[in-house]
């Protein structure tokens, strides 16, 4: 049965494919770790830093079964919080990026932080 959750999440996964080329055109990298496909390192660690609306960045990103990360020792460090949210996406499927954002959204009107008090967030932390 897990090539359901594979394609339940497979929207989410081709939004993070597109970051492939990206890195690799970048002098990024891209490897695989248990079931999921990394891709760290080139124009992905400049989208992280300075897209990402995180203060300072982000360090790593989930999307679907690819994890997006500065380089490969911040996926290292990383790796038990990105698979709480693959599993997430696994379980939300198309619906975990607009679950994700609503759930930041319903934190911030509610004078929290959208990314520490994002249900999302919480477990991932919780469980890491
Ligand atoms: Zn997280």
């Amino acid at each position: 049965m897990r090539w359901l959750a594979y394609l339940w999440a497979s929207p989410t996964t081709l939004l993070g494919a597109l970051m492939i080329p990206v890195a690799l055109l970048s002098g990024g990298r891209v490897r695989a770790v248990l079931g999921i496909i990394e891709v760290y390192g080139g124009a992905v660690a400049l989208f992280l830093r300075h897209v990402v609306p995180l203060r300072g960045g982000a360090t790593a990103m989930t999307l679907g079964h690819v994890v997006l990360g500065l380089n490969r020792e911040a996926l290292d460090r990383t790796r038990a919080h990105e698979l709480v949210h693959v599993r997430q996406c696994e379980r939300w499927g198309p619906l975990f990026i607009p679950a994700y954002l609503l759930a930041g959204a319903w934190a911030l009107l509610r004078g929290r932080d959208p990314y520490r008090d994002n249900p999302f967030e919480r477990e991932a932390f919780a469980k890491a």
